[in-house]
Order: structure tokens, then C-alpha cells, then sequence
């Protein structure tokens, strides 16, 4: 199966760490932009008609921020271009202090089935220094708003002065206000962004403390019951996202917006980072697409294997022999014999080994070869 992933660039400020494609003055722009949106999805459905997409993911910057009535035509008209399964799973990016009753009503109206809060943290003074436009009782507000339906929190680690007890108050807080999914990311200080001087003056935790933030986190989050089944995703039985898992598939996907990207029949491609060239380029009917390449064989073999090892349910050397026609093991000989001691094997399957997790981009850099 196949996913949509549609980008909303808009945001009511920066956050200090953001380095995300979001406009914080441009907000005027949103009617004209949904509108492109529209016909990008139109112009993108009549070359993809035979396909059968599974997942619609709304992301952003900041999608709740913009008038509801624009994500449900969208929807709509998504359904419309594009041929969906019976039950597509479509999540909504949103942050608190950013949606009321009357938003998350629409939302579900127009199909909406999975809804994913920005948290970051409980702290209210973290929250504050990180640009975040909401407090912590906002965050449970709109939690309140969505009790008994699929939501995630996403939640993060790394961050100035962050203590375990403060992961432990922030996993607590998701959990008792009923997230069925966590995701937890360790917060990566970009060149550009205020929060990299902090960085600089290494006011920020180094990766030893990221690395034991993150095991006190995942030993947590499973007494929570909360199952990991990708490095940075934790989520209740049965509440795993089908969207991301598409990704870690290397299934197909198509992006519409600005600097979505997509992945479909063996090439990948962008499209521009520019807000206005995106527009122009839809309004005189072409694709803003600035970068578009095949991906060759050895990268998809790099590709799956690395996609495979983030997940719980490991690389499975029968699948790789189906897609490749070939052993991962013999294509990759020097780095799995450097990686042996950090992965495990059941049957036919490898995987990290669990107390190796937290250093997982190192053990797949060495199969970059
Ligand atoms: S809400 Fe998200 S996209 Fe918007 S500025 Fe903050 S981090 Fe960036």
C-alpha cells in the first residue's frame, strides 16, 4: 500500500529549534496555498490512478493552526483525486492551543482517524524556551479533546537542563491523558537555529546523557505498556502509525506541498522549498519539483536494510532475497561483520540488540559502504 503526505507550512512563531520548511508570517497565505494544495493533488491523481493509497498524513508545520474548513476540503478533495482503501488511516499534525471542539468535530467529519500533538515537554519553563507556543495545561486541554481517539504525543529529549524525572513527568503526562502512541526524538540543534548556540556553549546535554535520557525513556514508556516498534515510536497494542510504517517499508508515497518529498516507481523526489515558487509553478500547471533521482540499486539496498534494523520487526533476509535477489549478508559483508556483536538474530530475522538502540545511526553508518 501506498501514502499521501500533504505539507501545511504555516506556524504562529518559530520555535528556536525549528528547522522544519514553516512560515510564521504567512498565515495570509493560507487560502491561496490550499488552493494549489488542491490542484497539486488534482494534477498528481490523474498520473497515479491506478494506485490504491492506504495512509493520508497532514504535517507541518503547524496544520491546526490554519481555518479547519481548508483540511476538510482537503480531504475531500483528496478522496476525490485519489483512489483510498475502505478505511485509510489520515492523521492531523497539531499543536495545543491551537484547536477547540468545534476544529476536532470538522476534523473527524472530514475522515480524520489519528491526530498527532506536538508535546516536547511538560515544563513549562523548557516549553517557553523552546519557542513552544503552549503550556503544559493547553497540552491537556487538548487532550481532553480527543479522549478515546488514536492520538499521539510526540515528545522530545536533549534538551537544556532536561532531568530523567522530567522524561518520566512528560511520558506520565501523555500516558495519563490517554496518547495510544509516544514518539520520542532526541532534539538535533541545526546550524541556523538559535537553540545551535546553545549548543556551541555546550548548554546542552552531549549524546552520553542523551543516549541514557533516551534508555530511562524506553524502559519507561513499556512498563506504560507502550511497545517500541521503531527506534523513536512507542504505542499502545494496535496503535502502531500505518503511515510511518510505510516508510520503513520503503513503500511507496507521494508528497504534495511545499518541500514534500515523495518516493514512487524506483525515484525519489522534492519539491521546492520556496512558498511562492511553489505556487507559481502550480498556477501555471507544472509540478514544483527541483530535485528528482533514480534511486539506484546499491541505495535501495542500503536503503532497506537500514529502514529494516530501526524497526522491532528487524531485517528478514527472506524479504531482502525477494526484493534483490541476493544474501544482505554477502552484499554487506564488512559491516555486519564489524556490527555482529550489536545485532541479534531469530530465524531468518536480525535486529539491533536492545541496549544498542540509542546508538543505532552509528551501527548503520558503517553500511553506508
Ligand atoms: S511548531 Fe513545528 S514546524 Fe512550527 S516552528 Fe515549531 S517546530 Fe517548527
Amino acid at each position: 500500500m501506498s501514502g499521501i503526505y500533504i505539507h501545511i507550512p504555516f506556524c504562529r512563531q518559530k520555535c528556536t529549534y525549528c528547522d522544519f520548511v514553516s512560515f510564521p508570517n504567512r498565515l495570509n497565505f493560507a487560502e491561496a496555498y490550499m488552493a494549489c494544495l488542491y490542484k497539486e493533488a488534482e494534477m498528481r491523481g490523474k498520473e497515479l490512478e491506478k494506485i490504491v493509497f492506504d495512509t493520508v498524513y497532514i504535517g507541518g508545520g503547524t496544520p491546526s493552526v490554519i481555518d479547519p474548513k481548508y483540511i476538510y476540503g482537503l480531504m475531500k478533495q483528496i478522496s476525490k483525486c485519489f483512489h483510498l482503501t475502505e478505511d485509510p488511516e489520515a492523521t492531523i499534525e497539531m499543536n495545543p492551543g491551537t484547536v477547540d471542539a468545534q476544529k476536532i468535530a470538522l476534523y473527524r467529519r472530514a475522515g480524520i482517524n489519528r491526530f498527532s500533538v506536538g508535546l516536547q515537554t511538560a515544563r513549562d519553563d523548557q516549553l517557553e524556551e523552546l519557542g513552544r507556543i503552549h503550556t503544559r495545561a493547553d497540552f491537556v486541554a487538548c487532550c481532553k479533546l480527543l479522549k478515546g481517539m488514536n492520538f499521539s504525543a510526540d515528545i522530545m529529549l536533549g534538551l537544556k537542563g532536561q532531568t530523567k524525572e522530567d522524561v518520566r513527568e512528560t511520558i506520565g503526562l501523555a500516558e495519563q491523558n490517554g496518547a495510544t502512541h509516544v514518539s520520542m526524538y532526541a532534539l538535533t540543534p541545526e546550524d541556523g537555529t538559535p537553540i545551535y548556540t546553545d549548543y556551541l556553549n555546550g548548554e546542552l546535554p552531549d549524546g552520553d546523557e542523551v543516549a541514557e535520557l533516551y534508555d530511562f525513556g524506553r524502559t519507561l514508556l513499556k512498563e506504560k505498556g507502550y511497545l517500541r516498534y521503531e527506534v523513536s515510536n512507542f504505542c499502545k497494542p494496535g496503535f502502531g502509525s500505518r503511515h510511518n510504517m510505510n516508510y520503513w517499508k520503503r513503500g511507496e508515497y507521494i508528497g504534495l506541498g511545499v518541500s514534500a518529498s515523495s518516493f514512487f516507481f524506483g525515484r525519489r523526489f522534492t519539491n521546492t522549498f520556496d512558498l511562492d515558487e511553489y505556487m507559481k509553478c502550480i498556477l501555471s500547471g507544472h509540478f514544483p519539483v527541483i530535485e528528482s533521482e533514480e534511486v539506484e540499486e546499491k541505495d535501495a539496498k542500503f536503503e532497506f536494510v537500514m529502514l529494516a534494523l530501526r524497526t522491532v520487526f528487524g531485517l528478514s533476509s527472506k524479504a531482502y532475497a525477494a526484493q534483490f535477489k541476493s544474501d544482505w549478508k554477502k552484499d554487506f559483508e564488512g559491516a555486519y561483520a564489524r556490527t555482529k556483536e550489536y545485532l541479534e538474530e531469530t530465524g531468518d530475522t536480525t535486529r539491533i540488540k536492545d541496549e544498542f538502540l540509542y546508538v543505532q545511526n552509528r551501527i548503520l553508518t558503517e553500511f553506508m559502504e
